[in-house]
Order: structure tokens, then sequence, then C-alpha cells
């Protein structure tokens, strides 16, 4: 049974480009009898806005989706505590109280996400008045799981390789998971079978995949759709120009039409897919 799901965060609208992801993910489960589900991504504390969730549901609605609803990231902090707990235990945690001043002052070399993290918190007596982020020993972690694969439906099979993103903060100062460690407990959690995103996240499955050999979690597969690009060529946000969902039904659209669309791969002029590259 193929397990889908869509995962916004609730810190802006949804766009055209969420449209076009969670119709994608919504067709790949349906289209073989499967499940499409909708997690609210709510670990961001301040950012987050509650009310947005509802908006999103309105909006899947509108669209012509069917889902089911997971528990919001919010009500899981017992899991993501519990994981912390068997990644510190496996000694692969260290504390970290870098600012991100300190740590672009260090000249960090530029991985697939930003920064790679210059080591400077590891081995070093930490002022116990800060606060402080954990880290994952990225080459322990690597050393410890050995060669593992991931299999995405577009781009194939692909080794687990990490290092480009080095040692990632998995629990946050401000937030008791980042999101690589809220995602791939939750996609766990949710028996998700079929993780649907864009590209744009396509990197970060390396570290997820070490992730799930860590915590002993089932290992599902990838489909990493293509991005919808702006005029400049850049990945689609909420502009004048693209207006969101929320301001599309408001003004009447039809959205089952819109999802058809999309289907099609039939954008508005301005809006454009990525090549699909890996
Ligand atoms: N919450 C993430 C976002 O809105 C999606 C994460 C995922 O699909 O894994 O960009
Ligand atoms: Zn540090």
């Amino acid at each position: 049974m193929i397990v889908t799901r869509f995962a916004p965060s609730p810190n802006g609208s949804l766009h055209l480009g969420h449209a076009f992801s969670a119709v994608t993910a919504h067709d790949l489960a349906r289209d073989k009898g499967g499940r499409f589900l909708l997690r609210i991504e709510d670990i961001d504390g301040p950012r987050s806005r509650p009310e947005l969730a509802d908006e999103f549901r309105r909006d899947l609605e509108w669209l012509g989706l069917e889902w089911e609803d997971v528990p919001a990231q919010s009500s899981r902090l017992e899991t993501y505590r519990a994981a912390t707990e068997l990644l510190l235990e496996q000694g692969l945690l260290f504390p970290c109280t870098c600012t991100r001043t300190e740590i672009e002052a260090a000249r960090p070399r530029m991985g697939d996400d930003g920064a790679i993290y210059p080591g400077t918190c590891k081995g070093r007596l930490l002022d116990p008045g800060k606060p402080a982020a954990l880290r994952l020993d990225m080459d322990k972690a690597v050393a410890q799981v050995g060669e593992v694969v991931w299999s995405d439906a577009m781009a194939g099979s692909h080794p687990a390789d990490p290092r480009e993103f080095g040692d990632v903060v998995l629990v946050r100062k401000d937030a008791p998971a980042s999101y690589h460690l809220a995602a791939t407990l939750d996609d766990a959690a949710d028996g998700v079978t079929l993780v649907t995103r864009g590209r744009d996240l396509f990197h970060a499955t390396h570290v997820h995949r070490v992730l799930q050999e860590l915590l002993g979690l089932p290992v599902p597969r990838w489909h990493h759709h293509e991005l919808l690009l702006d005029r400049s060529g850049n990945k689609l946000a909420k502009s004048r120009n693209s207006p969101s969902l929320a301001d599309r039904r408001a003004a009447g659209e039809d959205g089952r039409l819109l999802a058809e669309q999309l289907r099609l791969h039939r954008f508005p002029d301005d809006i454009s897919l990525s090549a699909p590259t890996s």
C-alpha cells in the first residue's frame, strides 16, 4: 500500500508550488488505492501560525483533494525526545553554543545546505549558561552506519552521503527537534512509504537515510518532484505574480480546474517547471 504525505509548515500561505506538490503526492497514492496524509510541520515555535492549518485544509479541499490528517509536529515532542536520548546514548550528539555569527567568523566551507559546521564546539568546554543546540557527529554517524542506499522514483538509487551537510543540528536551541529529525521520525510514525516532496529537499534525504539507520526506522522510497520556477528561474514563492491559494480561492477561481491544469503541467505564463536533474 502506498502512503504519501503533504507536510506544509504553517509560516505562510500556500502558493502554486505547494498545490503542485500536494496534487503530486495525492495522485501517487490515490492512483494505486493508497493513502494521502496531511501533516502540519509546526515545530517552528514563534514562526508558526496555528490558524494557517485550517487555511491549508480549505486549500486542499478547494483543489478537490481528499486526505487523512495525522498529528501535527507540536504534539509529537515526546517521540523527538526519546530519539534524542537514543542518539545521546550512542555518543553521536554533541552540544553546540555557536551563534550564526560565530560560525560565519570561522569561514566555514559551503556545503549542500549552506555553511558546513566547522566543529568549533567539539571537545571544547561550554558555558553552561548559554543555550545549546545538539548536533550529530556526522563522521561518527557515517562510520557507524556504513554504506546504505536510498531510492528515488525520479532519480534512481543513491548511496547516502550526508557529509556535505556536516554536523547537522538535530535539536535546536529553540525547538525540541530540527526539520531533519522531526520529519524523519514523523514519516516513520505515519507509515509513509513514498516520501513525496520537492527537489529542493533532495540532498536532505542523505541525512534522513542515515538517521533512519541510527534510529532503526523503516526505510521508505522517495519521490522528489520538479519545482515550479518563477520568471527569473527561482523557486516559486508567494509574490504579486503568484497569489496564494487562499487569494485565488477568495477570488472565485476554480480549484479543481487548477489541480487539473497542474496535473497536465499547464502553468501560468510566467511559471515554468525545473528541469529534472539529480
Ligand atoms: N515542511 C517542509 C516545507 O514546508 C516540507 C518538508 C518535507 O516535505 O519533508 O518545506
Ligand atoms: Zn558550536
